[in-house]
């Protein structure tokens, strides 16, 4: 165990950083890691549209589910909203 770096923010990769986005968004990194994940955001423009995009995405869940618990309608809902704000389906 490498632990001698409690005080410094480590710096990450995009790998190491799309791979802990979930993880960041349900608050279950410790704050070592999740100053990690948001210095690296910060100045990382690709990341930064990852983190957006998945925070969206949550957000338009969220409200779809509230709207209607079938599958079909709740995915085009998602897609509605997220295209609303900006995004594109890939
Ligand atoms: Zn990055």
């Amino acid at each position: 165990m490498n632990s001698d770096a409690n005080d410094s923010v480590q710096t990450i990769d995009c790998d190491t950083t799309v791979r802990r986005l979930w993880d960041y968004l349900d608050e279950e990194l410790d704050a070592s890691r999740y100053a990690e994940v948001e210095a690296h955001v910060r100045d990382c423009v690709h990341c930064a549209e990852h983190f957006a995009f998945a925070q969206h995405f949550l957000g338009a869940v969220s409200e779809a589910l509230d709207e209607s618990h079938d599958p079909a309608a709740l995915r085009a809902q998602v897609l509605k909203r997220l295209a609303d704000d900006g995004f594109r389906a890939a």
